[in-house]
């Protein structure tokens, strides 16, 4: 084997759809990698049995209610493994010594503070927590500076484009990059008109065509505000303009993302839709290890389609643009409101096509600040939380 020591890996978001697809592609490697600590929310009866069947020193359930009924679980099973909880111990765990690699899994906002950690601790950041991101992009831009880690995206586009980028550069403002193609799905509702969309229900916009993932972002997916994220990710992981990217609809989901070069050379990554090559990519990069995804079938596949996104329909891609150009907070701001207005429409209170209308009032209502610190940035999304649950009940309850 051509690689040094055993890589300890932290999973924050385990029992999730990223996490148990990394918990995959490390059981594929024991020689180089293992995962030291495993994190997720509330479900100590997925975490107990991952910690069984993984052997971490440490799991750590967010919810503090919950550690004691972890720590009994982990015991009676005759595990190693310490069981934590709370933010400090996510904090402590993404910067401190039980790890050298963090998969940043954990949906939302919540992600940010161990994001932000691990980036200090200069250690390599395996980023799915694309919310983090789009909220802090300069301040994570700073921590990893400070902290001289490596940050390699796992959202499969900005994986993509991380590898049609030189290695090591991932700068789209060098003069030599004249575009990033970001491509979309188009989620379930493609080729839809608004008036289809009126009544569309949790179960209907979850029901991806080609990935499996949590709800969140599969509702994200359906509204196209998953893609204006990731073009607010794209701007802050590539040093890229907003005028660079551009979003291009490609219902099959195999041309993950394309780089547009001055010399009119293009080049895009392929694959199946599986999450396991990005993670076997960031997991072994710079090598190349088996990531127990089927080959491509280019012969069986025969088209590949490419479309102009229908922005009238689909109205977050532009509140993401929008947000973009104003700077400072907005992006927070845009975040938050959706991540409110999701949950509101997850749990059947909030109509699918409201969901762009409570976003476009919340960014109304709340001054973008400039965005110097992290305090500047949490009272930004508590203000942005609370205006927007104002916004729902005003016009929805
Ligand atoms: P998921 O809902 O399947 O899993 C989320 C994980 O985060 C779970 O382990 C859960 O326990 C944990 N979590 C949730 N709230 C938490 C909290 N408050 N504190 C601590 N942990 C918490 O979501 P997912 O689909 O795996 O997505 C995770 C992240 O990866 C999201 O930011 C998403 O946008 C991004 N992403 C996912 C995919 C995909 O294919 N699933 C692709 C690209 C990017
Ligand atoms: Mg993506």
């Amino acid at each position: 084997m051509k690689h040094g020591a055993v890589k300890q890996v932290a999973i924050l978001g385990a029992t999730g759809s990223i996490g148990s697809s990394a918990l995959d592609v490390i059981a594929r490697h024991p020689g180089r990698f293992r995962a030291s600590v495993l994190a997720a929310h509330r479900s100590v009866d997925e975490l107990a049995a991952l910690c069984i069947r993984f052997r971490p020193e440490l799991a750590i359930i967010a919810d503090p209610a919950h550690e004691a009924a972890l720590a009994a679980r982990l015991l009676t099973a005759g595990l190693p493994t310490r069981a934590a909880s709370g933010a400090v111990a996510l904090r402590e765990a993404a910067s401190g010594g039980l790890c050298d690699t963090v998969i940043a899994a954990i949906v939302g906002a919540a992600g940010l503070d161990s994001t932000l950690a691990a980036a200090r601790a200069g250690k390599r950041l395996l980023l799915a927590n694309k919310e983090a991101v789009v909220m802090a992009g300069p301040l994570l831009l700073d921590a990893l500076s400070a902290g001289g880690g490596t940050i390699i995206p796992l959202d499969s586009e900005h994986n993509a484009i991380f590898q049609c980028l030189p290695d090591g550069r991932p700068n789209a403002g060098s003069g030599d990059v004249r575009r990033i193609l970001l491509t979309a799905s188009g989620g379930p509702f493609r080729g839809r008109q608004r008036d289809e969309l009126r009544a569309i229900t949790p179960d209907q916009a979850c029901a991806h065509p080609n990935w499996r993932m949590g709800r969140k972002i599969s509702v994200d997916s359906a509204t196209l505000m998953n893609k204006g994220l990731e073009v607010i990710e794209a701007r802050w992981l590539f040093n890229a303009r907003a005028d660079q990217i551009e979003v291009v609809v490609h219902p099959q989901s195999i041309v993950h993302s394309l780089v547009e070069y001055t010399d009119g050379s293009v080049l895009a990554q392929l694959g199946n839709p599986d999450m396991r090559t990005a993670l076997a990519h960031a997991l072994a990069w710079p090598d190349r290890i088996d990531a127990g995804v089927a080959p491509l079938d280019l012969f069986k596949l025969a088209t590949l389609n490419f479309e102009v996104p229908d922005r009238a329909t689909f109205r977050c891609l532009d509140l993401a643009y929008a947000a973009l150009a104003t700077g400072g907070t907005a992006p927070a701001t845009l975040n938050a409101a959706n991540e409110v207005a999701v949950a509101a429409f997850l749990d059947g209170a909030l109509p699918f096509l409201a969901i762009a209308e409570v976003i476009e009032a919340a960014l109304a209502a709340v001054p973008a600040e400039p965005l110097t610190t992290l305090e500047a940035l949490i009272y930004a999304d508590l203000t942005a939380r609370r205006e927007t649950q104002r916004i729902m009940q005003r016009a929805f309850c």
